[in-house]
């Protein structure tokens, strides 16, 4: 199973004919809409790993 990134759906790796290499990566789609959407701009839907507490450490000097 492989996530919709744009629906949020599950997908049929096998299933599915809708798909599409992005950095290296392949990412399945549950619809041609979707694949589209996703092509458009691809940088929306790759979700960056979430830095913990921003700011939290500058914020503060005095705990050194
Ligand atoms: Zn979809």
């Amino acid at each position: 199973m492989a996530i919709d990134l744009v629906c949020g759906m599950e997908v049929n790796d096998y299933a599915s004919g809708y798909s599409v290499i992005y950095a290296g990566e392949r990412y399945l789609f549950c619809s041609e809409g979707c694949l589209a959407e996703f092509e458009r701009h691809p940088q929306e839907y790759m979700s960056p790993p979430v830095s913990c507490c921003p700011g939290r450490s500058e914020e503060d000097g005095s705990s050194v």
